[in-house]
């Protein structure tokens, strides 16, 4: 399973394709803690789309991915379960897309958003899991941090927290400073801390302040278990005869639902992938450069295999990359383990077992192959599939829990056992969510900051 977060002031807004997207009622039962409902999140999700000002792709602006995905959604008698999908992008009302002739960067309206910040509006350039090159979709940066900036928020880029300790009433945070190629050691005093370094670095930090420092030694059991891969799966479609140009519109605009577990018993989505073609430029000048080199790259791999199967040298404008979330098994765990050759500090290890999840990939695979015959196109299904598994989705390792035996954070995002230490992010996903993540992790952000409003740590200003 190989993880992809954004790193950054921002965290994976920097680099997500912008779609939002909220859980069903259904997600939220047991092991969820019994004050986390639809009902309760519904306010916050609200939130979330106003500060973030979510739209839709306009009409006109629809892609040949978008147009196929419905039309296959249609032909496999789905068509009730398409929607174009909400995004958090800046779009220009007034354009019309040609996707043989994409707008450029002169075609984008810079303008102040409504909390002051520059922006441009999307002019389709497809690298949106890039970053976006005219500012057009609503990172982080220029709203909630940007907001928070002007109320008076420090925010310190390239500091990495390696320890949290509890001080009796408060904490102190230990961090890196990073300088010219060196680290600068610090730290900070807070009656209350607040974590949000994600699935990845949240467990990680946790794990090692119980274990290693033993700086916060009573932190739950159950830290780093019920990892899920939010069920991520991409494949791709060759159409000989039809020009889809992957690499023109926001990377993801719309989706089939099949959450109802109607199709195989599964709970899973299907979305129009994007497939930006900087990774494609990249790997042709690494191999004007280096050829031997780079035939080893793993994208290279794919490449020589799409280009061997399809036999064309370009096959680029002519694949759809269909990307799928389901509800796999949410059995993954995070350890602290030396790997037995290595004799350093202990890394962190995601132990991962496909079996119980096999299901819903195959169910995501067979919907895939039959869009993709459906609507003319031959399916290529990656053969070493089940082993380069990729999941931008990561959830879970701080699960919520209504105690500290079944999860580690309350649903504030408490931490059990330790007062006013919190974790707010992706990491405290107690399941897998099965479609795109970031709005529930973002309404369950928004709910815990309203509590947290409401009751202010003793002696905190
Ligand atoms: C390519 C890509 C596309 C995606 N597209 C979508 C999408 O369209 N819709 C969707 O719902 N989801 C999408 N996602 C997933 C989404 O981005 C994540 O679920 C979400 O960002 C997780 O939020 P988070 O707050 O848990 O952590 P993150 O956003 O990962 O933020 C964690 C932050 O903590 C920082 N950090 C980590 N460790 C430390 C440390 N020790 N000290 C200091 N800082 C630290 C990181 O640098 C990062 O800034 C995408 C993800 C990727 C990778
Ligand atoms: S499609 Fe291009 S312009 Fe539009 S949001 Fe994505 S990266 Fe930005």
């Amino acid at each position: 399973m190989t993880i992809v977060a954004g790193a950054g002031v921002g965290g994976g807004s920097l680099i997500y394709a912008s779609i939002f997207r909220e859980a069903p009622a259904s997600i939220f039962t047991a092991p969820w803690p019994q004050e986390i409902t639809k009902a309760e999140l519904q306010p916050y999700y609200n939130k979330v789309a106003d500060m973030l000002e979510l739209q839709v792709l306009p009409p006109g602006q629809w892609n040949p991915r978008v147009r196929l995905i419905k039309e296959g959604a249609e032909k496999i008698g789905a068509g009730d379960r398409f929607a174009t999908v909400p995004q958090a992008i800046a779009f220009r009302k007034d354009l019309k897309l040609d996707p043989a002739n994409p707008p450029t960067e002169a075609d984008s309206v810079e303008h102040v958003n409504k909390y002051g910040a520059r922006q441009g509006t999307c002019i389709h350039a497809g690298i949106c899991d890039f970053g976006c090159p005219v500012k057009a979709k609503n990172t982080l940066d220029v709203n909630y941090l940007f907001i928070a900036q002007k109320k008076g928020a420090e925010l310190r880029p390239l500091h990495i927290v390696n320890r949290i300790e509890s001080q009796g009433a408060g904490y102190r945070v230990y961090f890196d400073r990073l300088e010219n190629g060196r680290r600068i050691g610090g730290s900070e005093d807070a009656s209350r801390v607040i974590l949000a370094a994600g699935s990845m670095g949240s467990t990680e930090l946790l794990l090692r302040c119980r274990d290693q420092y033993k700086t916060l030694p009573n932190v739950s059991r159950f830290l780093g278990k019920n990892w899920s891969s939010n069920g991520d799966l991409l494949t791709t479609a060759f159409y000989k005869d039809r020009m889809l140009y992957p690499y023109v519109g926001p990377n993801i605009n719309s989706a089939i639902d099949f959450g109802d577990r109607s199709r195989d018993g599964q709970a899973f989505g299907i979305e129009d992938g994007g497939m930006p073609n900087l990774l494609f430029k990249h790997l042709e000048s690494a191999k004007a450069v280096n050829a031997p080199a780079a035939s080893h790259h793993p994208f290279q791999r794919l490449i020589a295999w799409l280009q061997k199967e399809v036999q064309k040298e370009n096959p680029l404008p002519h694949l759809m990359p269909w990307f799928a979330n389901g509800i796999d098994a949410g059995n993954g765990e995070y350890q602290l383990k030396r790997p037995w050759y290595f004799f350093g500090r202990k890394r962190l290890h995601l132990h991962w077992d496909i079996t119980k999840s096999l299901p819903v990939f195959e169910a995501q695979i067979k919907t895939h192959v039959e869009l993709s015959e459906k609507t003319g196109g031959r399916a290529l299904v990656f053969p070493w599939w089940k082993d380069t598994l990729v999941s931008p989705h990561s959830l879970g390792g701080c699960n919520m829990g209504n105690n500290a035996q079944t999860g580690v954070v309350d649903h504030r995002g408490q931490v059990f056992g330790y007062e006013n230490l919190y974790v707010i992010d992706g990491s405290t996903v107690a399941t897998p969510i099965g479609l795109n993540p970031v709005h529930t992790i973002a309404a369950m952000a928004e709910r815990a900051a309203a509590i947290m409003i409401a009751k202010p740590p003793a002696g905190s200003a």
